[in-house]
């Protein structure tokens, strides 16, 4: 791997329809900021009509939230409008820094009143960029980071902007943790929502299915507490249906007995040695037990020219002994170049893949769930797709856990399939940003033929195939949006739209 790729997988990888309104309608609004000082502020409304909000409304409601309300005026107004993919770049109306679940309700309120365009922000990593809009409000939650683990139920509370570094930290006191994404500064918010992929899946499930209730403001402004007891509709569609429902101020999850160490490292490969690891990994992968996981990067560059490095990035959850002898046929069948398996802290495992919460790269990436590593396949990934050296492939290995769970059981209905496949590209330049968006795509149109339906919060996609992609549960969860959310107020995500 050169060193670029190298970087940019530390800052990005994952083991390591952009917003609503069209793109000219942003380029103009961007190019005006809004009005501040005095004077009405300028602002988007739903609809993608422009409207102004008055100064009274501004300075009324910055005196109802305990948080800071930001607006272009303010010198932090250009930090607070960053989010972790440097390719987006936009600038809302007002940013509301809410400090807990009544500034929340309050800025919904707001919105909701006067038909504003919303952004909802947890984390800030959101590929898209959903969680960032052009004149619009963003309802941004990353002050509220607070987690609170009960060690004898088993169980953490968690605020709604907290990164899952956070919970880590925290539960891993107790010797707990619950199963969420393997990059320490990414919201728990986004990713629960969406799903949740990480180390701790195949043998706990997604991360979502470690949901126990959640606090939910709906476009209402109204705060409901959301279970399997209570209103239950709500908690199956917060399962998978992203924050298509309303802002979650507050998570309660399920925590397991892990760690405090784990057995995990990396298995590299030579460039020669490629084709016969990625086979064997394809057989090996099928038959791992639960508490395997192991996961994929093939990248392409470096001083051996455009050969493909594969490495396999491991983590097993019990007993070291079990695990050791477990992966002794996949150290032993195709030998690696290098092997760091090593019984790790999980915290540190959790902590391995981290760049910036702000990256340097612009990022794009395509994906999609995969059933088989097919002969077919492996030559596309070898012959085909990875040519570009910019271009990174990975595996993220599912099945297990997370395939207990019915399809219809959450709003996820993709869970039978033993992979996701992803491709990615991250680069400096944001000149490049056409041209690069269009290797990524390139790549992926060599292989999306072996993938069906995607994961939504690891993918680029236009809204004919996000509708798709709710497959079996897409007609009961628009019936929950029209009821929910009839206007549509929370867009900015894997969207559900309130008719069909
Ligand atoms: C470096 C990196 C590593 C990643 N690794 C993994 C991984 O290992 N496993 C995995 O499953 N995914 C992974 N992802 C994808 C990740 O799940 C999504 O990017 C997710 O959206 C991040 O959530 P966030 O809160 O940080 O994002 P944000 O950008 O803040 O939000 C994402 C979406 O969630 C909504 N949202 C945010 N907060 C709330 C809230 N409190 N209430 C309601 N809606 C809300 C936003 O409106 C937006 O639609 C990774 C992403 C990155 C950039």
């Amino acid at each position: 791997m050169d060193t670029k790729r190298r970087d940019f997988c530390k800052a990005t990888l994952i083991g390591g329809a952009m917003a609503a309104l069209p793109a000219a309608h942003w380029r103009s609004f961007a190019a005006e900021p809004a009005a501040s000082g005095g004077g009405d502020i300028a602002a988007v409304k739903l609809s993608g009509e422009p409207t102004a909000i008055s100064a009274l409304a501004v300075k009324e409601f910055a005196a109802n939230l305990r948080g800071r309300l930001l607006t272009a005026s303010d010198q932090d107004y250009d930090q607070a409008r960053r989010v972790w993919n440097k390719m987006i770049d936009r600038r809302p109306a007002l940013i509301a820094r809410c400090s807990g679940a009544a500034d929340v309700a309050r800025a919904v309120a707001f919105a909701h009143d006067r038909e504003l365009l919303v952004a909802v922000r947890g984390g800030g990593h959101s590929f898209p960029g959903y969680s960032m809009c052009n004149g619009g409000l963003v309802i941004d939650l990353s002050a509220m980071r607070g987690v609170r683990v009960d060690p004898i139920a088993k169980t953490a509370r968690v605020a709604g902007g907290a990164w899952l570094g956070d919970l880590d930290w925290e539960s891993q006191q107790y010797r707990l943790a619950t199963p969420m994404g393997s990059v320490s500064n990414t919201g728990v918010a986004g990713l629960t929502l969406g799903g949740g992929y990480g180390w701790l899946s195949r043998s706990y499930g997604l991360a979502c299915d470690n949901l126990i209730s959640g606090d939910l403001i709906t476009a209402d402004a109204r705060l409901q507490r959301v279970s399997a007891a209570e209103n239950p509709e709500l908690f199956w569609a917060l399962r998978g249906g992203g924050g298509n429902f309303g802002v979650v101020s507050s998570f309660e999850y399920r925590l397991h007995p892990v760690g405090p160490q784990v057995l995990a490292g990396n298995l590299s490969y030579a460039p020669a040695q490629t084709r016969d690891a990625l086979e064997y990994y394809g057989q090996f992968a099928a038959r791992a037990p639960r508490e395997l996981a192991v996961g994929l990067e093939l990248a392409r560059g470096g001083d051996e020219g455009d050969a493909a490095h594969l490495t396999l990035k491991v983590c097993f959850v019990g007993d070291p002994r079990e695990g050791a002898r477990l992966l002794q046929p996949l150290r032993t069948a195709v030998k690696p170049l290098e092997d760091s398996i090593r019984m790790l802290d999980y915290v540190k495992l959790q902590k391995q893949s981290d760049g910036p919460p702000l990256s340097d790269y612009n990022v794009y990436v395509k994906g999609g769930y995969v059933a088989e590593l097919t002969p077919a396949l492996i030559d596309a990934l070898l012959n085909d797709a990875g040519m570009d050296p910019l271009v990174g492939i990975e595996l993220i290995h599912c099945g297990a856990a997370i395939a207990d769970v019915a399809p219809t059981a959450t709003a996820l209905a993709h869970r039978r399939e033993l992979f996701q496949l992803l491709v990615l590209a991250g680069w400096k330049d944001s000149a490049d940003n056409e041209r690069n968006r269009a290797k990524v795509h390139a790549a992926w149109d060599k292989l999306s033929a072996f993938t069906s339906g995607f994961y939504v919060n690891l993918n680029n996609a236009d809204q004919k195939a996000v509708d798709d992609n709710y497959g079996p549960n897409r007609a009961r969860l628009t019936a929950l949006k029209k009821r929910y959310d009839p206007d549509n107020l929370f867009r900015l995500n894997a969207n559900i739209r309130p008719t069909i």
